[in-house]
């Protein structure tokens, strides 16, 4: 954490609304991993009540997820009328904004599918007009079998959204398809329903990952980014409608669906893919660890030891900072991994490298930031105090940035459209 006066977090704002969610759990060893959907949903700003299927007590505590979401758990007692005589699946019905079922059994796929009411889940997801998510989760031959795939199209044509399953390790030991998917995938697929296309007609350019500069044909200077992080964005960008072109050093990462890839190398080759596409961005935003320094010359043979002592080093070419040449009309964000004295060192890059924004992160811890699954940062910028943002998957991380520069975005709209010429 930094020194500074830091705004609290106002949690999801421009492209989430809040959501009311029921999340169903059925019999499945995956059950397990309720309890932390709940808390994923919930840090996410969603309000989350819970319904359990005759099996799922087996396998989830219900005292767990009612401790949770600090409400009682639906199960096969809720059926029928509450205590004041209401249809309670038709109330919560109407209260519920999502419904999510996660884990879906091979059974409560089948219920669901046919339109079976013989529980409170079934019951009330027939009375439940809204989108509905499902994280099917059983064995590769149960998951293969012809009925069960019927079911899913079944579900698919009605307007469901299937997500997963996975291939990993499954409950009998072998791995293969039919593992539920990780919750953090659930909760993207639930708001993804609700999303609004705030990106739309916008073009956003996005680097990631490491350059290398080479010594010679085996050697090269790098770091250890894994592009995570700008994949995170690019990918949150496309599906919130953006255009997104990702320029990316050597990662192994897959592309992000409707991204336009474009792979380089060095720090020039990167400079020369984002001189090309920086006129036409609304949004640029620079992640990539670009090594600051290359070896002047490049040795056309393998060097040897004792010459390697003595590289001539100069500087590569600083790609955020020429944006302000380059585009001009975008809105600039920078990212910057520092050890120590962060707030001084991120607010001077503001102003040396012409951005808007700086995204910094604390990467003196090795299990977050770079090269790192989960992040936590520190958004700095000219006009409004720092603001922190608590430790998650950078998926999801992604999601709050990107919330915050729509807000930007289209204030800056606001602005053009009050002061034009
Ligand atoms: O100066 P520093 O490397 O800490 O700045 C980090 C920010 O500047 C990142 O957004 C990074 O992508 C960008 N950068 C750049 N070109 C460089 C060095 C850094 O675009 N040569």
């Amino acid at each position: 954490m930094i020194g500074l006066d830091e705004e609290a977090d106002p949690g999801p704002t421009g492209s989430y609304e809040r959501l009311r969610i029921l999340l169903g759990v059925s019999g499945g060893i995956a059950a397990f991993k309720a309890p932390q959907l709940v808390r994923l949903l919930q840090e996410r700003g969603h309000e989350v009540r819970a319904a359990l299927t005759r099996n799922a007590p087996s396998f989830v505590a219900p005292l767990t997820l009612e401790v949770l979401t600090g409400h009682r758990v639906y199960g096969d007692d809720y059926l029928g009328t509450g205590n004041s005589g209401e249809e309670l699946h038709l109330t919560v019905a109407q209260w519920m904004d999502v419904l999510c079922v996660a884990p879906a059994t091979c059974n409560a796929l089948a219920r669901l599918a046919v339109g079976l009411c013989d529980d409170f889940l079934t019951t009330t997801a027939i009375a439940f007009e809204g989108p509905v998510v499902i994280a099917p989760a059983m064995d590769s031959v149960m998951w293969r079998h012809p009925a069960v795939q019927r079911h899913i199209e079944t579900l698919q044509t009605r307007g469901a959204y299937i997500v997963g399953p996975d291939v990993g390790r499954l409950a009998s030991g072998e791995t293969g398809i039919g593992r539920m998917t990780e919750p953090e995938e659930i909760v993207l697929a639930v708001e993804s329903t609700r999303r609004k296309r705030d990106l739309v007609g916008r073009t956003v350019l996005v680097t990631a990952g490491p350059t290398r500069e080479p010594l010679d044909p085996v050697r090269f200077i790098s770091s250890r980014s894994s592009g995570r992080m700008g994949f995170a964005l690019a990918s949150e960008a496309a599906d919130r409608s953006a255009r997104v072109v990702l320029v990316c050093g050597p990662v192994s990462l897959a592309t992000p669906r409707a991204v336009e890839r474009v792979d380089v190398t060095s720090a020039e080759e990167m400079l020369a893919a984002v001189t090309r596409w920086a006129p036409e961005a609304d949004l640029v935003v620079m992640t990539a660890a670009v090594a600051d320094f290359r070896p002047r010359n490049r040795s056309p043979n393998k060097m040897q030891k004792r010459t390697i002592e003595r590289i001539d080093l100069t500087s590569t070419p600083d790609i955020l900072k020429s944006l302000e040449r380059l585009a001009p009309q975008a809105l600039r964000v920078g990212f910057a991994a520092e050890t120590d004295d962060i707030a001084a060192r991120a607010t001077a890059k503001l102003d040396g490298k012409g951005a808007h924004f700086i995204i910094a992160n604390d990467v003196s811890s090795s299990d977050v930031g770079i090269a790192a699954e989960d992040n936590e940062v520190t958004v700095f910028s000219r006009h409004r105090p720092p603001l922190f943002i608590e430790r998650q998957p950078k998926r999801l991380l992604a999601g709050r940035l990107i919330d915050l520069l729509v807000v930007e975005l289209e204030e800056r709209d606001r602005k053009a459209i009050a002061t034009p010429g």
